[in-house]
């Protein structure tokens, strides 16, 4: 039965239902039918027929509008299911982005795989929005973008006019904030719902990220010096010349060794002597550049991994260090104590792949920088770099021992030498 949904219509249709009541109610109280017809004066007769005929017309057009009604609301539901369709189906996109954003977050252990997963993952959802993402440990670091943030550990950051800010938040802490530029084009409240879930799943990988360096940490960095390991130090140099290689850039090492530890361990203990090692990591960590590599190759000789650099700017490095080192007196118990370290540097030759080679070439200036006086640096040509300075009196320097030149543990060059029980202090 048809449904009449419009007013009008049911009231026009309430009407003529009347009117034909009325008529059948007269005809079937009082008369039979042909008594009434007879009775009926034509004018009379000629209204009733009008009346029937607009009556059938009356009822033809209220169906005609319950029908178009109907047909209208239809096409609403089907409109509305349309829509409804559509949105699930942006849905259904967001949410096997956020899936696919997940997986590789899992797999985003550096900061910078952090940063090409959401460049990949989240950015193409937020076409015509800047990103920004600062994570925090000891200090902010920037992952996308530089922005600088004041924002204090476990307070919100603030949302300002340009960025909506995402704050990452783990057991009631601030690990990282992402940002969104929106004063362009606004958020859409999807869009704000999308960034919110991803937020979430940022703070999981910024975590991820954090333990696993606390983890590598542990297992590559030697603890009195903050340097990393002898064979971590090398394979980073074999990643290193494996990278110059392909990018054509220049790259540098430098070796370090401080002159007469021996006797500064006899004169003021081993303890003072680990005091210098403390000293000397803190003063490589301060001149060195975060893409530096520092290694502490042995037990008072150290491995600096210098990519991106020629021999002459690893020999100003190199210098710099020394002069901080002579003039960096260490704190110790019996008082203070004054120290220094000759510096040997060598730069990769193009195309040039072999670690040994390039670590051999820089023992040997290291050499010569001994050989000469000790207190200085020497390039690869054998060429001092630094100026003879005058001797120290913490440091009585003997003449270079030639058992020096035959090191147990680097057969390829002519080096100094080291007691087995040192090497075994540090690794
Ligand atoms: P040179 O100028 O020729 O390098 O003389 P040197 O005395 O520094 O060299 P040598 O190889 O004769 O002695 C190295 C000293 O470094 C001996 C060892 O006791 C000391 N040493 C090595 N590792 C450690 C360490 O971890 N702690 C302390 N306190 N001393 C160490
Ligand atoms: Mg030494
Ligand atoms: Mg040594």
């Amino acid at each position: 039965m048809l449904r009449l949904k419009n007013r009008d219509s049911r009231r026009a249709a309430v009407g003529v239902a009347g009117t034909a009541m009325a008529a059948a109610a007269t005809v079937a109280l009082d008369r039979p039918i042909e008594r009434l017809i007879s009775r009926l004066s034509a004018s009379t007769l000629s209204m009733l027929a009008s009346a029937v005929v607009v009556a059938g017309i009356a009822a033809a057009f209220v169906l005609r509008r319950s029908w178009s009604s109907r047909t209208r609301a239809v096409a609403r539901e089907m409109r509305t299911l349309r829509e409804a369709t559509l949105l699930l189906q942006n849905r259904a996109g967001e949410l096997e982005m956020l899936m696919r954003l997940a997986e590789s977050l899992g797999e985003a252990l550096e900061p910078e795989a952090l940063k090409l997963v959401i460049l990949q993952h989240l950015q193409p959802f937020l076409a015509g929005h800047e990103l920004w993402l600062s994570t925090k440990e000891t200090g902010w670091q920037p992952i996308i973008g530089s922005r600088s943030l004041a924002a204090r550990s476990g307070e919100f950051p603030p949302q300002d006019q340009t960025w909506h800010t995402f704050p990452l938040m783990s057991q009631h802490k601030l690990v990282g904030v992402l940002g969104v530029r929106h004063d362009v084009e606004p958020l859409t409240q999807a869009q704000r719902e999308l960034l919110h879930a991803a937020a979430a799943l940022l703070t999981v990988a910024v975590k991820n990220i954090q333990l696993f360096r606390k983890v590598r940490d542990l297992a590559v960095i030697e603890p009195l010096t903050g340097c990393v390991t002898r064979h971590h130090g090398i394979e980073r140099l074999s990643t290193e010349l494996r990278r110059a290689q392909r990018s054509h850039l220049p790259i540098s090492v430098v070796m370090l060794d401080l002159d007469h530890f021996k006797s500064v361990n006899d004169t003021h203990g081993h303890l003072c002597g680990d005091q210098v090692l403390v000293g000397v990591g803190r003063i490589l960590k301060e001149t060195l550049r975060v893409s530096d590599e520092r290694c502490r190759y042995g037990g008072e000789e150290f491995l600096l991994v210098l990519p991106d650099t020629t021999a002459e700017g690893a020999s100003r490095v190199a210098e710099n260090l020394r002069a901080r080192f002579a003039r960096t007196p260490v704190l110790c118990a019996r008082g203070s104590v004054r120290f220094t370290a000759s510096l040997g540097v060598a730069q990769a030759q193009p195309g040039e792949s072999d670690v040994n080679a390039l670590l051999a070439r820089a023992d040997a200036a290291l050499y010569a920088a001994k050989a000469s006086g000790r207190n200085r640096v020497s390039a690869q040509s054998g060429v001092l770099v630094s100026e003879p300075v005058r001797p120290l009196s913490a440091a009585p320097r003997p003449a270079i021992d030639r058992r020096d030149v035959h090191r147990p543990d680097r057969r390829q060059t002519p080096a100094r030498g080291r007691r087995a029980s040192d090497w075994q202090r540090t690794h």
